[in-house]
């Protein structure tokens, strides 16, 4: 059975790459009737943020990437924290230094400061020539080490990646990395093996970054005598041309997405575009549809640029989607961060909303015009195709100001009796009309729409507005 494994460490939020990594794998586990599970790598003490664990279970929650094991879900391959497994490491840490894989090191920082400043490029392998009684009677005198890999000083590894295809490294490009530090937590380059092993995961997904590392995992591997998952390393997704898109870049990250109204849904479209594309192009996809439309074919060998338009032009797709009552009750809390709308009808204006929004926070740009009044230019009374100008706006407000006194019920019966009584045509009139109230080239619906939104009081008001303006 595919069994794999999304393996956030908590340091913050979830990055939209991590996003993708952790939907590819839950896609490709899905795909295949498998399973797909959450493990917390909080060994980095340092680098851990108080809450981080909760953001990506609500994150993973609310994009719908479900887990099937994990901290809060349980399952037979637990703990899957790993702060909560140290036992584990430091019991195959043994096994690895008893079979000569690994070795203690006492080396101080100071020493090491000093080799690298001397021109070394990695640790010399200092230490592993102390014999173990040696070593034992140090570290029984309280001496602080760390366990090393031993790596090989000849030989090369090549193993498949499902995506890049053969990769081939020098032992003598690698390290001999610690695997437990002097806190006695292990390192990624060790936990990793570890977990995956123990806890099943037979298809490794994960970012292009630890492309090169793996010959070390896999020397782990085999001194183990544990069988080697597959590898599926992913390419980072990138702000632009030269610039990996990163935490730093503000508004990376799922919940900022939220955030700005886009749905959850869509969001998830557009990631797993970053990077993966089906055989026939198609763009749109459910995360059901995503399940069993995934594969390694489609995943990309290079790396993809994050579009927010696009994601904007999807998120559209999707709003589009939504009945009227959806959107409004997705939409109002975003009504409720713009101070001018209070007051006015947001169910009727959620009904001229709806089509125009490619995101939710886009109620605030296309109601600008509520406010933004009292300047608007002039010349928008002037239309080439209505052959209006200000001119006869000027004439045509007192007109309308009675129109609009006789209520709302046959307004567009009235507007259309003036333009009558005028000799002008009704687009005419409306068009001078709806600029006299909305100061605005493009409003989200027509003349009376915007009428109704504004109510009889505030059309009357913004007529004489604009008619004082005129008249000057
Ligand atoms: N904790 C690692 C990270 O966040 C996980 C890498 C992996 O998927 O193996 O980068």
């Amino acid at each position: 059975m595919v069994r794999t494994r999304f393996a956030p460490s908590p340091t913050g939020y979830l990055h939209i790459g991590g996003l993708r990594t952790a939907l590819y794998a839950y896609l490709y586990a899905k795909k295949n009737d498998g399973k797909f599970i959450l493990r917390i790598e909080d060994t980095d003490l340092e680098r851990y943020v108080e809450g981080a664990v909760d953001i990506i279970r609500r994150t993973l929650k609310d994009a719908g990437i479900t887990y099937d094991e994990g901290p809060d879900v349980g399952g037979d391959y637990g703990p899957y924290v790993q702060t909560e497994r140290k036992e584990i490491y430091q019991k195959y840490a043994k096994q690895l230094v008893d079979s000569g894989d690994a070795y203690y090191c006492f080396c101080t920082k100071e020493r090491l400061e000093k080799i690298h400043a001397d021109g070394a490029v990695k640790y010399d392998k200092h230490c592993l020539k102390l014999s173990r009684e040696e070593a034992e009677k140090r570290i029984a005198a309280g001496e602080k080490y760390v366990i090393r890999q031993n790596i090989p000083e000849t030989g090369s590894d090549t193993y498949t990646d499902l995506v890049f295809g053969d990769i081939t490294v020098d032992y003598k490009e690698l390290e001999d990395n610690v695997l437990i530090k002097s806190d006695g937590m292990p390192t990624y380059n060790f936990a990793n093996v570890i977990d995956d092993h123990l806890m099943g995961i037979n298809y490794v997904i994960r970012g292009i970054e630890y492309l090169s590392s793996t010959p070390k995992y896999n020397l782990l591997y085999r001194a183990l005598g544990w069988e080697i998952p597959k590898y599926i390393h992913l390419q980072p997704i990138m702000r632009d041309e030269r610039h990996k898109l990163s935490k730093r870049d503000g508004d990376a990250s799922y919940e900022d997405f939220i955030k700005k109204g886009y749905l959850g849904e869509a969001i998830v479209n557009y990631i797993a575009l970053l990077g993966w594309s089906s055989k026939d192009d198609t763009e749109k996809f459910t995360l059901e549809q995503l399940k069993e439309r995934f594969d390694i074919e489609g995943l990309s060998k290079s790396p993809s640029v994050f579009d927010e338009n696009k994601m904007r032009w999807l998120n559209s797709l999707y709003i589009r989607e939504l009945d009227v009552d959806t959107f409004h009750a997705k939409a109002l809390p975003f009504y409720e961060k713009v101070d001018y709308l209070k007051g006015y009808d947001l169910r009727f204006l959620s009904e001229l909303l709806h089509s125009r929004c490619e995101v939710l926070a886009d109620v605030g740009r296309l109601t600008e015009f509520l406010t933004e009044f009292d300047s608007f230019d002039l010349e928008l009374f002037v239309n080439k195709k209505w052959k209006t100008d200000c001119a006869l706006a000027r004439e045509l407000i007192p007109s309308l100001k009675e129109v609009v006194k006789k209520g709302e019920e046959n307004l567009a019966v009235n507007l259309e009796n003036l333009a009558a009584d005028k000799g002008l045509k009704k687009g005419q009139v409306l068009w001078i009309f709806r600029i006299a109230i909305t100061g605005a080239q493009s409003t989200p619906g027509g003349a009376t729409e915007m009428a109704h939104l504004l109510g009889e009081k505030k059309c009357l008001e913004r007529l004489e507005k604009v008619y004082a303006r005129l008249s000057k």
